[in-house]
């Protein structure tokens, strides 16, 4: 089994599905000929994410007349995209897993060259878009979002918002791991990941239906990118606050030079000064906010339990143990994992 891993090794791909009744039958043909063409064991899972127009008995009759090759999860209501994924996964048996969007803006027929690019050895394997095919609002958005993930994770990918991606067995066995109720997939697989690359891919316009997120969804998705990447915004209070001090003192004392210079007419009869010493108060507020928000920092980093770290391999056997390659977890058990 040793000599051929990589040729043996299985695939999932992990599609979520929330009200996508139109795209099903194109969704399965073109993915099921995609997987089938791999040459390797593969499965499908399918995750209804509490879909309500009829999407659930439509994948629940694919899964009896293709058994073996799909696995369908019904959610019992909506949990949101990233949620449905992780579902996904938590059943998922493959070495290497897909996931891709229900809609058809992702080509199943880029399943195969994700593998390849896995079997190279790349832990994580983006795509970027081209060409892609949304309104202008969301691609200008989604730029921005895409410039901010790489400033503040340092990892040098283009395009964040595709799902057609793959992810190595073990990266997605730290996310598992993760306790965290918001999260963003593609973030937080980069903290496990050693070796991430992107490949360009195809992007249609969504075949049939509409698009799953509104202008609000969609506003709460950037924050669960945020929250789950980075706690910078509350160190940014401390740091606003410090800089709104610093210059109000600045300012006060330049009050106090021209003061001198124009006398006490000019300067409001100490109006002015008034608002130097209050824009001091409102900086220290500020700074005061950011310390409680380390703290608040530091409790979120605890409660979503992460792994610290991911052990690749484990050289040498003592006292007659067996030692595999194995995912670091300080809490070992958890209920995900079932
Ligand atoms: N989706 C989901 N749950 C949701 C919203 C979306 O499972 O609450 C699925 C949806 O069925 C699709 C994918 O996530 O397979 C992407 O959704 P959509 O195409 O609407 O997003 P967009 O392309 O507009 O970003
Ligand atoms: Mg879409």
């Amino acid at each position: 089994m040793t000599s051929t891993k990589n040729a043996l090794a299985s695939v999932t791909v992990v599609i979520p599905v929330y009200n996508e009744r139109d795209n099903i039958a194109e969704l399965l043909e073109r993915t099921l000929r995609a997987c089938r063409a791999l040459g390797r064991p593969w499965e499908l899972i399918l995750v209804d994410d509490g879909s309500r127009d009829g999407s659930s008995d439509l994948l629940a009759t694919a899964a009896r007349e293709h058994a073996g090759e799909i696995k369908v999860l019904l959610l019992n209501r909506n949990y949101g995209q990233h949620n449905a994924i992780l579902c996904g996964f938590g059943a998922a048996q493959g070495d290497i897993l897909i996931t891709l969007d229900a809609d058809l803006q992702n080509p199943p027929e880029e399943i195969g060259a994700l593998v390849a690019k896995i079997d190279e050895g790349f832990d994580v394997v983006g795509s970027v878009r081209q060409d892609r095919q949304d309104a202008l609002f969301r691609k200008v958005f989604s730029g921005l979002i895409n410039m901010m993930v790489r400033k503040s994770t340092g990892v040098k990918l283009r395009d964040y918002g595709c799902m057609l991606r793959a992810y190595r067995r073990r990266v997605v066995d730290a996310m598992l791991s993760c306790r965290e109720r918001h999260t963003f997939i593609p973030v937080l697989a980069n903290l496990f990941a050693k070796r991430v690359t992107e490949i360009p891919v195809g992007h249609a316009e969504r075949a049939r239906g509409t698009s799953k997120y509104s202008f609000v969804t969609l506003i709460n998705l950037q924050f669960d990118l945020l929250t789950c990447m980075t706690t910078a915004p509350l160190r940014m209070l401390s740091i606003v606050g410090a800089a709104v001090s610093a210059l109000s003192i600045g300012f006060g004392a330049l009050l106090l030079v021209l003061r001198f210079a124009y006398g006490a007419e000019w300067a409001g009869n100490g109006v002015f000064t008034l608002f130097a010493v209050a824009f001091f108060f409102i900086g220290a507020q500020f700074v005061a906010l950011g310390l409680m928000g380390e703290y608040i920092g530091r409790i979120h980093a605890d409660v979503r339990e992460r792994p610290r770290y991911i052990v690749d391999r484990i050289v040498g056997e003592t006292l007659g143990e067996r030692n595999e390659s194995t995912v670091g977890r300080p809490h070992a058990s958890h209920e995900r994992h079932s």
